[in-house]
């Protein structure tokens, strides 16, 4: 009896299941035409060196919808994650990314780092690295520019693709490890790859100063990130306290809504231009 109910393929969906699948096929569709009629957009949040100068950017993805407003990554990133719609997403980010890099470096502005965020299934798309590789030749970017942000989960369940990072390692792409402590990645690995930065989670720098144990796990961080060479940017710093205790750890790079929130890219240029005028002029 049991085994037939399989074999036929029943399944009982409950009626808000069944709402949540017409949703999520709506949104797909809604998310397709989106990308499609150029919708969407990326920001740009400064990347601050502790000498105060914008090192670089992340690219962070915006919706806009011509209903319901500015939509965040977070209401429609997983959508495209289930649905493989990830896949040109993903290498759509990559390609409005780097021109606007050749923008920048047009304005002037030629040596600032792009970081670009990486969902997990694009380490399985298999014309990423070629897209990666025409990109970066098509603006003259030098490779050492573009970072790749995947989250330290990520890394660790992909750790088998060898073959992504080597191909990356090659063309002198560099990763960063975002959200940084929340996951469980060991030192150990992190030597074996070309991973060339860490981004310690907001949740973290959130904690400071009050939090002994975000204090602590900061401190450990940025000391074991030393010793093995790697670059270190703070995310989610909101105010000044966090951002002077981080300067007395010796964090060197700083992003957060204290320095600026992430900006539409005319927003970026000026704010780059105008931090970088010598005073008085
Ligand atoms: P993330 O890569 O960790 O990006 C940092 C997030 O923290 C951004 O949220 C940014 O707006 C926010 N943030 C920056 N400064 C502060 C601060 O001082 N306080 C607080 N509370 N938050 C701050 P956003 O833009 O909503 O992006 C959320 C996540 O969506 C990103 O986290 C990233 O995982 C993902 N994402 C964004 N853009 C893309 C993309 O182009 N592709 C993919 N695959 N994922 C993306
Ligand atoms: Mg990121
Ligand atoms: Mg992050
Ligand atoms: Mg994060």
């Amino acid at each position: 009896h049991h085994a037939r109910r399989e074999r036929s393929g029943f399944r009982f969906y409950s009626q808000s299941m069944l709402q949540g699948a017409a949703t999520r096929l709506r949104r797909m569709r809604d998310l397709q035409r989106a990308l499609r009629e150029e919708e969407l957009e990326l920001y740009y949040q400064p990347l601050v060196s502790i000498e105060g100068v914008v090192v670089g950017a992340e690219a962070l993805l915006r919706w806009r919808h011509p209903r319901e407003g500015l939509i965040l990554p977070s209401e429609f990133v997983p959508i495209a994650e289930d649905t493989g719609l990830i896949f040109p997403l993903g290498r759509w980010v990559i390609s409005r990314a780097a021109e606007a890099w050749g923008r920048w470096r047009r304005e002037g502005l030629s040596s600032l780092l792009i970081s670009v965020n990486l969902s997990p299934q694009q380490i399985k798309d298999v014309q990423l690295v070629d897209h990666l590789r025409e990109t970066l030749s098509r603006h003259g970017i030098p490779p050492g520019y573009l970072t790749l942000e995947i989250t330290e989960r990520t890394f660790l369940e992909h750790m088998g693709s060898r073959e992504f990072f080597s191909r990356l390692e090659e063309m002198g792409i560099g990763i960063a490890l975002d959200d940084f402590g929340t996951g469980y990645s060991t030192f150990q690995y992190i030597k074996q790859y070309p991973v060339k930065a860490i981004k310690i989670d907001k949740s973290f720098v959130q904690g400071l100063p009050a939090r002994g144990e975000d204090v602590a796990i900061i401190q450990a961080i940025l000391t074991l990130a030393d010793g093995l060479g790697l670059a270190v940017i703070a995310e989610g710093v909101e105010n000044e306290q966090q951002a002077l205790l981080l300067r007395t750890f010796n964090c060197q790079i700083f992003q957060g809504f204290f320095y600026k929130e992430p900006l539409r890219e005319e927003e970026f240029i000026q704010y780059v231009k105008a931090l970088h005028r010598p005073p008085g002029q």
